[in-house]
């Protein structure tokens, strides 16, 4: 007698997969670190761009040709991954480039593409994501930078600037790889809604957000670097009326916080597996520790407490990778997988929030813990946690704070609350129209 397999669930990456994480992490280690190692905090480093542009993997964040395939979240995922294992300013490096470009990848022109996304993802290019500013950060949508239509044509009746373009005027701030970088995608309001729908006047929120692609060199753009706790390229940007027109515009008027969003989505998972590549070097160095460092007549491994601290951090760990894989993958099958029972996932907002929220505070959690752990020697600047401790703190602020992916969740939660009721509710109803006598 023959009988049907049951149905399988995969919750482990393939031997091809596994096999391109370490080589991933062997790169990291043995190509990308030395040169990491020679860049200048605060500043791009060009050498390891070039690099990881040079071992094809830039081109695994970006599209690097027509038709411009999309990079799948996964994929991403498990380059972030490896590469913040052995190499956290590479990961840092790659998904930048990403980030930066994503918003070209996904609304440009086809002109646009061919001018800058080869050069991104050769290495050749730098490009950075502007958003925050600095009456608007998590609440990007209260975003201000003013694009004004220019010149006799004053934007024309649709505030679409007309065919003169507009003057971009005022800060953004936070932006990585600002003042450095070879081009931004910046997001400005236009500041009337363009939808489709007939002009309401000036229109606030995500509404009236066009996005532009500004290269460094117009008239009228500048800036100055930041100094932060992990030495990442980021700086605030100036602009004094810096002139764009219609071939400077990814998507449509009106249309660009959809477009940055877009970007977002597609980056929120990854940020919770650059988190957890931290998280899992984090935990081998204190693996290594424990087994080799002598205390009471014993290994550390041998005190309960420590052992204990251990294996907690190692189930975080993969817990969090497991849900990051599962909201990437979710992705990239362009659906969350079913309402919030029975363990369907729920929608790909929720799913991805999950991610990166339980990711990076699992990373700060397993850092701290690694340091505890080591003892003085993680303090010393150099050491491999005292790089992890400064590196991990971000992620929980950047690409919507902890609290903000919160918020989000409990939102999605009863929007599908909504869309597909309990089902101990619907036999509660029926019990009692069961009951009531009909007349
Ligand atoms: C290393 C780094 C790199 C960055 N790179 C970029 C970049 O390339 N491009 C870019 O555009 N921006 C970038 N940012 C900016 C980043 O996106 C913002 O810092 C982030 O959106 C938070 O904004 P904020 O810092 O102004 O904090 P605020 O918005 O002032 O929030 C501060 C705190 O208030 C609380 N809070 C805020 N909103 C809510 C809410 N709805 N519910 C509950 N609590 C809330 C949270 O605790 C939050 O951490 C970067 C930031 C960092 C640290």
């Amino acid at each position: 007698m023959t009988t049907t397999p049951p149905p399988t669930c995969q919750f482990a990456l393939t031997p091809e997969q596994r096999a391109w994480c370490a080589r991933l992490r062997g790169l990291g280690a043995d190509r990308l670190a030395p040169l990491a190692a020679r860049g200048e905090p605060g500043r791009v480093n060009r050498g390891l761009l070039r690099e990881l542009g040079a071992l094809g993997l830039l081109a695994r964040a970006v599209p690097a040709e027509p038709p411009w395939r999309p990079v799948g979240a996964l994929e991403l995922c498990l380059l972030r991954e490896s590469l913040a294992y052995s190499c956290p300013e590479a990961e840092t490096a790659l998904a930048l480039q990403g980030l930066g470009a994503g918003p070209v990848a996904d609304a440009g022109t086809a002109a646009q593409r061919a001018r800058w996304l080869p050069a991104v993802a050769a290495g050749r290019a730098v490009a950075a994501f502007a958003l925050s500013e600095p009456g608007a950060g998590s609440d990007a949508a209260a975003l201000a930078l003013r694009a004004e239509p220019d010149g006799t044509g004053r934007g024309g009746s649709d505030g679409a600037g007309g065919s003169d373009g507009w003057r971009l005027t005022g800060t953004k701030t936070w932006i990585s790889n600002a003042p450095w970088a070879d081009f931004y995608t910046v997001f400005a309001r236009t500041g009337e809604a363009t939808t489709g729908k007939a002009t309401t006047g000036k229109a606030t929120g995500s509404r009236g957000v066009t996005a532009f692609l500004v290269p460094a060199d117009r008239a009228g753009l500048g800036g100055e670097p930041l100094d932060m706790l992990a030495p990442h390229a980021l700086g605030t940007l100036t602009f004094d009326a810096v002139r764009v027109t219609r071939s400077d515009l990814l998507g449509e008027p009106g249309e660009g916080f959809g477009v940055a969003m877009r970007t977002l989505n597609l980056f929120r998972p990854s940020v919770g597996a650059f988190a957890v590549g931290m998280a899992q070097a984090a935990l081998d160095a204190s693996l290594a520790h424990a087994d080799r460092r002598r205390a009471f007549g014993g290994a550390l491994r041998d005190l309960q407490s420590v052992s204990h601290q251990l294996a907690e951090m190692a189930t975080r760990t993969e817990a969090a990778r497991l849900l990051v894989y599962a909201a990437a993958c979710a992705y990239d099958s362009g659906g969350g997988g079913g309402g919030g029972g029975g363990g369907g996932g729920g929608s790909l907002a929720r799913r991805a929030a999950m991610a990166k929220l339980l990711a990076t505070e699992t990373a700060q959690y397993v850092v701290d813990s690694a340091v505890q752990i080591h003892g003085a020697a993680a303090l010393q600047r150099g050491h491999l946690l005292e790089h992890l401790y400064r590196e991990v703190r971000a992620p929980r602020i950047y690409e919507g704070a902890s609290e903000v992916q919160r918020s989000l969740i409990a939102k999605e939660l009863y929007k599908e609350l909504r869309k597909e009721p309990p089902a101990h509710e619907a036999r509660e109803r029926a019990a009692t129209e069961a009951e009531v006598p009909r007349p």
